[in-house]
């Protein structure tokens, strides 16, 4: 394309709120077959609420809030938050440690308690009822994460984020065009399968380590496809480095910003469908 036109592609662009840096990555956006999108805070609104516990529910939020108080995680954010609308006194706890991806440890009441996915049961035992729950709750499109306390499961929290009421048209518009659509997301697969079934993404790619994000996106290049990456996360960066377009919410983490050749004003997906329609107005006039 002449300078002129991608000038002015990328300033019809800014002003719809899609902030391109420069033009050759206007120009990579118009090859894109694939996009790629990360779950919490880019397809869902990023405010997660506790919808159900189960268990002693003042004993397994007073634990788990205690604990979550010393992590900046969303899912911590939306159990603190719970405990404090239910006037629930947090103790204090020893060794805190956040283990990626997976949850939280520490020592409550001179005992090991952790917070987390099913990733952090390891050896401890789940009854049969209590595993029949998770995956009810997670059906219904909730994260669950486990409380546990010395060797034994005290209770599980359910955990709602919404998408984002943009999601699901923005979705529909790109696999109008042909485009493949994919999840990728640390969370559990039932989640992971439910939200997209509710958005309309054709595959998920969940259960996913915060340091194996990049690697799923190469995995995807060297498949053949050309892969546009969607996200907002500290996690996310190596993610949005890698593919061959990186699209970072404006409301995402600084490095985020950083790591994407397009960063979305509006925080709505349909900026990626905009991307794509001034690409392919700005490369085809001169074809
Ligand atoms: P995402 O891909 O949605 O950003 P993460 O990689 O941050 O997810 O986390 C993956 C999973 O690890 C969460 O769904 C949750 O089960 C668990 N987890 C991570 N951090 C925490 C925490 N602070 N409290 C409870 N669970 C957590
Ligand atoms: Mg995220």
């Amino acid at each position: 394309a002449t300078p002129t036109a991608l000038m002015v592609g990328t300033a019809r662009s800014a002003k719809m709120g899609v902030l391109i840096k420069n033009g050759e990555v206007l120009e990579e956006v118009s090859d894109i077959d694939t996009v790629v999108f990360d779950k919490t805070g880019t397809i869902t609104v990023g405010k997660p609420q506790v919808t159900d516990i189960v268990g002693d529910e003042k004993q397994v939020l007073t634990i788990a809030a205690s604990l979550e108080e010393n992590s900046e995680h969303p899912l911590a954010t939306a159990v603190v938050n719970k405990a404090k609308a239910d006037k629930i006194a947090l103790a204090s706890v020893k060794n805190f440690a956040e283990i990626e991806g997976k949850g939280i440890k520490a020592n409550y009441d001179n005992q090991e308690a952790f917070v987390g996915s099913d990733k952090l049961l390891e050896d401890i035992a789940i009854s049969q009822e209590m595993k029949e729950k998770a995956i009810q709750l997670q059906k219904e499109a909730k994260t669950v994460v486990y409380v546990g306390l010395g060797q034994i499961i005290i209770g599980l929290i359910a955990i709602q984020d919404v998408p984002k009421p943009s999601s699901k048209k923005a979705i529909t518009e790109l696999k109008k065009r042909g485009l493949k659509t994919v999840m990728l997301t640390g969370d559990n697969q039932n989640v992971a399968e439910a939200i997209a079934q509710e958005v309309g993404i054709d595959q998920v790619i969940a259960g996913v380590l915060p340091t194996e994000k990049a690697n799923e996106i190469k995995k995807l290049q060297d498949a053949g496809n050309k892969v546009a990456f969607v996200g907002d996360g500290i996690n996310d960066a190596p993610a949005l480095s890698t593919a061959d377009v990186g699209i970072a919410m404006g409301s995402g983490t600084d490095i985020a910003i950083e790591s994407g050749g397009i960063v979305l004003v509006q925080n709505d997906l349909m900026g990626v469908v905009r991307a794509l329609e001034i690409s392919k107005k700005t490369f085809n006039r001169i074809k």
